[in-house]
C-alpha cells in the first residue's frame, strides 16, 4: 500500500525518544519542549512559539487569546479541514464562510472584498456585520495545501476593516510568501504535527507569535492556568493542551530533517507535473510567483476525479478527495456562506490528492502516473 503522505522517521527520532524514556522526562516538562519551540520560532521567523497538543487546540487558544466569544463572527474559507471550523465553534462564535478561488483553492479574496464592502460597517475601529449587528473581530486565512493567497491584499483588507488576522498555517510549514514564512503574518499563526503533515510528532501543534504577552498567555492557558509554581493555584479556566516531551523529542528530530523533506516534496511535484502534463484535462493548484510552497500534498484537478480516485485506490495507491466544503456539513449549514456560483463545490467535485510520502521512490511515482494515464486512454 502506497500511503498518501506517511510519516518519515528516518532521523534521530528513536534516539531522542529513548533519551526521554531513559531519563524519565516523558511528560509535560523537559528540554525537548523548549528546544522544539525555539527551533519552530526560528524557522518561522517569529519571536515566540508555544507547543500544543494539536493544531486544533493551537487554533482554539489563538481565538481565545484574541478575545473571540459568543455573538462574534469569524471569517474563514469554505474549503478547509474541519479543525478550523471546530475551533471557531468551540468559542461559541459563528463562522462566515468565504467561497474558494477556482485556481489557487484558497479563500477567494474578491468575494471577501465585496462582502466586507457591502455587508459590514466599521464603528470605533470595530467591524460589524450589518444584518445581524454581530462583531467580526477575526479573519482566519487557511494556507490550503501549503499554498498561500495574496497576503498583501488580505492584510490590506483586514486593516481597512479592522480585522485581526489569525493564520491557520497548519499546512504551511516550509511555505513562504515574498520570502516571509506562512504563520508569521498575523497576530498569531499555527502549525500541526498530525501524522500526515510535512513533519509529525504523532500528534501536536504550535502557536506562533511576535507578541511576548500573547506567548506567555498561550503557555499559561495551555497548562491549566497554574499561577503558582508550588501551590495548586489557578487564576482562570485553563486547558490541558500542552505537548509532551516525548512528542517534542520526535519534533526536534523531524525539524532536523525538514529541509530534506521539502526538497523531496518539490521533486515529487516536479515529477507529477512533468509526467501528467497534457494528460486529459489535468490541472495543478495555481501558485503565484510570490509564493514558494512546501508542496505538502500534491493535488490534481480533473473532470475524471471519481475514476482516478477509484483506479488509484483499487491499486493500493492511497488517494483522497478534497475536504467536503464546510457549508455542506450539517453543523454549518445554517451559517453564513458568501459565494459566487459555489466554486467550493466545483473544486471539491474535481480535486484529488495523490501519493507523496517523502520516502516514496521514483519507481513508485511512475506507477502512480501510469495508473492515472490509463484512466485517460
Ligand atoms: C491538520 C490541520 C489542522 C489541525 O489538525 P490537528 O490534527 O488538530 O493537528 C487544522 N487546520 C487544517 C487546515 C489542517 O490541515
Amino acid at each position: 500500500m502506497l500511503l498518501l503522505s506517511g510519516p518519515n522517521m528516518g532521523g534521530n527520532e528513536l534516539k531522542y525518544v529513548t533519551e526521554c524514556i531513559e531519563t524519565g522526562w516523558v511528560s509535560s516538562v523537559g528540554s525537548y519542549v523548549d528546544k522544539f519551540e525555539q527551533m519552530s520560532a526560528e524557522y518561522a521567523g517569529t519571536k515566540y512559539a508555544v507547543a500544543t497538543s494539536s493544531g486544533t487546540t493551537a487554533l482554539h487558544i489563538c481565538l481565545i487569546l484574541a478575545g473571540v466569544g459568543q455573538n462574534d463572527m469569524v471569517i474563514a474559507p469554505n474549503i478547509t479541514f474541519i479543525a478550523t471550523l471546530n475551533a471557531i465553534k468551540y468559542t461559541g462564535a459563528s463562522p462566515i464562510l468565504i467561497d474558494t478561488d477556482a485556481d489557487n483553492w484558497q479563500m477567494d479574496l474578491n468575494i471577501l472584498e465585496t462582502f466586507l464592502q457591502a455587508e459590514t460597517v466599521q464603528k470605533d475601529y470595530v467591524c460589524y456585520h450589518k444584518l445581524t449587528g454581530k462583531r467580526i473581530p477575526i479573519i482566519m486565512p487557511v494556507h490550503v495545501l501549503g499554498n498561500i493567497c495574496n497576503m498583501d491584499k488580505l492584510l490590506a483588507l483586514a486593516k481597512q476593516h479592522n480585522l485581526v488576522v489569525i493564520e491557520d498555517s497548519t499546512e504551511a510549514l516550509g511555505s513562504y510568501y515574498k520570502g516571509k514564512h506562512g504563520g508569521s503574518f498575523g497576530l498569531m499563526g499555527t502549525f500541526s504535527y498530525n501524522g500526515n503533515k510535512i513533519i509529525t510528532t504523532g500528534g501536536g501543534g504550535m502557536i506562533l507569535t511576535n507578541d511576548e504577552a500573547l506567548a506567555k498567555r498561550a503557555k499559561h492557558l495551555t497548562t491549566q492556568a497554574k499561577s503558582d509554581p508550588f501551590e495548586y493555584m489557578h487564576d482562570e479556566i485553563g486547558y490541558n493542551y500542552r505537548l509532551v516531551n516525548v512528542a517534542a523529542a520526535m519534533g526536534v528530530a523531524q525539524m532536523e530533517q525538514l529541509p530534506g523533506f521539502i526538497a523531496r516534496k518539490k521533486e515529487i511535484i516536479a515529477f507529477y507535473k512533468k509526467e501528467l502534463h497534457g494528460i486529459g484535462d489535468i490541472k495543478f493548484q495555481q501558485v503565484s510567483d510570490d509564493v514558494t510552497p512546501n508542496w505538502w500534498l500534491p493535488t490534481i484537478f480533473t473532470i475524471k476525479q471519481k475514476e482516478v480516485l477509484k483506479a488509484l485506490n483499487d491499486s493500493k495507491m492511497q488517494s483522497r478527495p478534497f475536504w467536503v466544503p464546510m457549508n455542506q456539513l450539517p453543523m454549518f449549514k445554517n451559517d453564513l456562506y458568501i459565494q459566487n456560483n459555489d466554486r467550493s463545490d466545483f473544486v471539491y467535485q474535481h480535486c484529488l490528492s495523490i501519493p507523496c510520502s517523502t520516502y516514496i521512490t521514483d519507481a513508485d511515482l511512475k506507477t502512480v502516473t501510469n495508473k492515472i494515464k490509463e484512466v485517460f486512454i
